[in-house]
């Protein structure tokens, strides 16, 4: 065993070291002493089978797309085909350096400017840039560009973002934190934006507006086109949250629509997992007003060669090292690629039926406050199932039938929600066995309430603190405990 490895690791050796071919130098020419450690760290010492057993028990606490169904409202929770993965692995990808020079890497500026055609064509829109890596960022790159719209305008006192009270809770964060403030505006009974509240809402101190298309209940704006008019009249303009686009995409477009910005989330439609906050991407599309104003640097065509333009004097900058999160335009472009117009489609068609035979069988049995047709998910209540129960009480169920629980408690506007998007990759008999299981819950929810509140018993931890949890998980090492 090397020298190094014997100052902390007292018994117990994960991996052994070649023996040093330099000579060994300490830490001390190069740290000033009163910074150095007098004690060793305290690192847990184990065992390679130890180790191994750790992460492969941990992995098995794990749910994924890959476990089980996943209807997690909003998130679009779909199956991810492996391909995808396979391409962003290909060593001239995932190990290409981003300070590689541009004639080194042509092939990914290629990948990357290709990329951008297929989305501003899905879009319909005048331009895109790839750069946002979250949903939430093309928000903020949007609110950026709305705000530099303004100031080049002459247009200062436009400060206000209106917002419909079904927004995505990023929607007035990504607002508020460019600057603007936010003026909620109510939907009306069918779950879309009240015309009448928009117009006296509307003034010359609104930049605009944020919509989501089909909106959070599921529901497609049948006025879309008087919504952006009226913004558009006004002074102001359009964003389009396109958290939803697997809903029509091939079908309609936002650029149609009257979006002045749109943003994708390439991990949600185009195929990146995306559970636990891994890398997304949320490139954003422009029409012909907003162009100059685009994120640094731009992929262009020169010569028959790619390259990277910098210079655009009245861009808002950069907002992201380099082109974004680079492996994540590869699998959305694989996924356009092996799809192509009549698959991508197809995803949408099979998005919305899956929805609406869900809907259709669900309703009968749990209230369904917005009644009609749904796009790719809908919103039903827990609320009359049974005396005492709550929709919490209906999701923790829901994890010992083995299915991840939609989203709860959102949208606002509806009480109890159960938001459930089944997603386009999911069959007929997946839909069916999830219907079963929520029937089933409502009975055990008449017949035995007391299970509903235990739940979940066969989980391998029972309820949480939902936001402690979330805020100060506990990630270190249990010292005190014996490892497995
Ligand atoms: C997921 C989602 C967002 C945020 O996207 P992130 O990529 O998670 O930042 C915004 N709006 C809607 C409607 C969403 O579903």
């Amino acid at each position: 065993m090397s020298t190094i490895f014997d100052y902390r690791c007292s018994e117990k050796v994960g991996g052994l070291f070649p023996e040093l071919d330099v000579p060994a130098r300490g830490v001390e020419h190069l740290i000033d002493s009163q910074h150095l450690r007098t004690q060793p760290l305290r690192l847990p010492e184990l065992s390679e089978p130890q180790v191994a057993r750790h992460y492969t028990g941990l992995s098995k606490l794990n749910f994924g797309v890959d476990d089980g169904f996943y209807p997690l409202g909003s998130c679009t929770m779909k199956y991810n085909p492996k391909l995808n993965e396979a391409m962003a692995s290909l060593s001239g990808f995932a190990n290409l350096h981003p300070r590689s020079d541009v004639t080194r890497s042509q092939g990914a500026l290629q990948l990357l400017f290709e990329l951008t055609e297929f989305l501003r064509g899905i879009a319909g829109m005048a331009d895109v840039s790839l750069q946002p890596v979250a949903g939430a960022h093309g928000e903020l790159t949007g609110m950026f560009l709305f705000k530099k719209y303004f100031e080049s305008r002459g247009e200062p006192n436009r400060k206000r973002i209106l917002l419909s009270d079904t927004a995505h809770g990023t929607n007035p964060a990504s607002a508020a934190l460019a600057g603007f403030s936010v003026t909620e505006v109510a939907s009306d009974e069918f779950g879309m934006i009240d015309l009448k509240a928009l117009d006296e809402a509307l003034d010359e101190t609104v930049a605009g507006v944020m919509l989501t298309v089909p909106n959070t209940l599921g529901i497609f704006e049948t006025n879309i086109l008087e919504v952006t008019d009226k913004v558009h009249v006004a002074g102001g303009l359009c964003y389009f949250d396109g958290a939803n686009l697997n809903s029509y995409m091939g079908k309609t477009r936002p650029g149609d629509m009257g979006a002045d910005v749109f943003h994708y989330n390439l991990h949600k439609t185009m195929s990146t997992p995306h559970g636990g906050g891994g890398p997304g991407s949320g490139p954003i599309a422009v029409s012909g007003t907003l162009i100059d104003y685009l994120p640094l640097p731009r992929v262009c065509q020169k010569n028959g060669q790619y390259e990277l333009d910098w210079d655009l004097p009245n861009s808002i900058g950069s907002i992201h090292s380099f082109y974004g999160n680079f492996l994540v335009a590869v699998k959305a472009f694989a996924y356009i690629l092996q799809l192509g117009d009549e698959g991508l489609r197809a995803v949408s068609e099979n998005a919305v039926l899956n929805a609406n035979y869900l809907q259709e069988r669900l309703k009968k049995t749990y209230l369904l406050p917005y009644d009609g047709l749904c796009k790719h998910e809908f919103v039903l209540s827990g609320q009359g199932i049974a005396d005492g129960i709550t929709t919490l009480d209906i999701a923790k169920r829901l994890i010992d039938y083995g299915v991840h629980p939609p989203t709860i408690y959102f949208p606002l506007t509806v009480r109890e929600a159960l938001m459930i998007e089944p997603t386009e990759t999911e069959s007929k008999e997946t839909l069916d066995r999830f219907a079963e299981i929520l029937e089933a819950v409502a009975v055990e929810a008449r017949e035995d309430p007391q299970l509903l509140h235990d739940a979940p018993l066969n989980a391998p931890v029972r309820r949480l603190d939902q936001t402690q949890a979330a805020k100060n998980p506990v990630l270190t090492y249990p010292f005190d405990e014996k490892p497995a």
